[in-house]
């Protein structure tokens, strides 16, 4: 039974792990990126089985991947700017009162999605940017590291080989909740090589990570076409004029083309629709509905 106020519904969680190329990682050790896509399926399975709503499982899905130093583009490991710094952002927002709190260019901050969180409940503001955000994250109670903390020799390797290519890592998750609430989270290094204050999608709200009360959607790819296409809002704008958000996920996609780009993304309606959608050669990606084995995605 269910009244209109607060409908119940079955919970849905996707979860990306960045578009990209079939690369040689990829292939090889499909077994490791299988086992943590489904790792991180289990925490954001968990945080609602506890009583969280889809910020929490959106939030415990990216502060998994945030942890793995090896195989994603966020937190530690991240790919390195072109000086061979790390870089990070995040966005965070909620379906429900359209509540975001973003973060840019993190040097010292371990877990950049819990710094946009933080800035969602305790700022007037959506987005920090640079050491002013990192200090804030302190204040907040953040863990913070030394900046050679985040820097890892595979992606120093990856950064003597010169490939300005964005190779997949960016992590993001989408949720519809019990409740009906919905929410996204996106976290990235940003692109390798890249310009150190360069600002991507992630944390621009409307790009690459949006809510309101009818979708959720997480982008990853070329963020500046992303940026240039406006791509969740614009996938949000066309669902909320009844478009099938499988069509809307593609004419944004297609919009990111126009503008130069390649990428993909992930997003669940409030009537439980779903689109994980991709120009990329691969995205890793998984669908969980509650009641069903989740869908796990690797190299395709
Ligand atoms: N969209 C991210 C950025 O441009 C990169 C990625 O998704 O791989 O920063």
């Amino acid at each position: 039974v269910s009244d209109s106020e607060h409908p119940t519904s079955a919970p849905i969680v996707l979860i990306h792990s960045g578009a990209g190329g079939r690369t040689e990682d990829l292939l090889t050790r499909g077994e490791d990126y299988r086992a943590a896509l489904a790792a991180t399926i289990a925490r954001a399975r968990a945080a609602l089985e506890a009583g969280g709503d889809a910020v929490a499982a959106v939030l415990a899905a990216v502060t998994f991947m945030e942890d793995d130093v090896d195989l994603f583009n966020a937190g530690r490991g991240s790919v390195l700017c072109r000086d061979g710094t790390v870089e990070m952002s995040a966005g965070l927002m909620r379906g429900a009162d359209r509540a975001a709190g973003a973060v840019a260019n993190l040097r010292t901050t371990r877990r950049p999605i819990h710094a946009a969180q933080a800035v969602l409940i305790d700022s007037p503001h959506v987005l920090l940017a640079g050491p002013a955000a990192d200090a804030f994250a302190e204040r907040a109670g953040l863990e913070q590291c030394p900046v050679d903390y985040f820097v890892t020799e595979r992606q120093q390797q990856r950064l003597a080989q010169g490939s300005g290519d964005f190779v997949g890592g960016t992590v993001g998750a989408v949720c519809l909740d019990g409740q009906g609430g919905l929410a996204a989270a996106t976290s990235t290094g940003g692109r390798p090589g890249q310009w150190p204050g360069r600002v991507g999608d992630t944390p621009s709200i409307g790009a690459g990570t949006w809510a309101d009360d009818r979708v959720a959607v997480s982008c990853t790819g070329d963020g500046e076409a992303f940026i240039r296409s406006g791509a969740s809002r614009r996938l949000a704008l066309d669902v909320s004029r009844g478009t099938a958000v499988e069509e809307a996920g593609a004419a944004a996609l297609a919009d990111v083309a126009a503008a130069g780009g390649t990428g993909g993304l992930i997003a669940v309606t409030s009537s439980g629709e779903v689109t994980l959608a991709f120009t990329t050669a691969a995205m890793g990606r998984v669908l969980w509905r509650a009641g069903s084995e989740p869908e796990i995605w690797v190299a395709d």
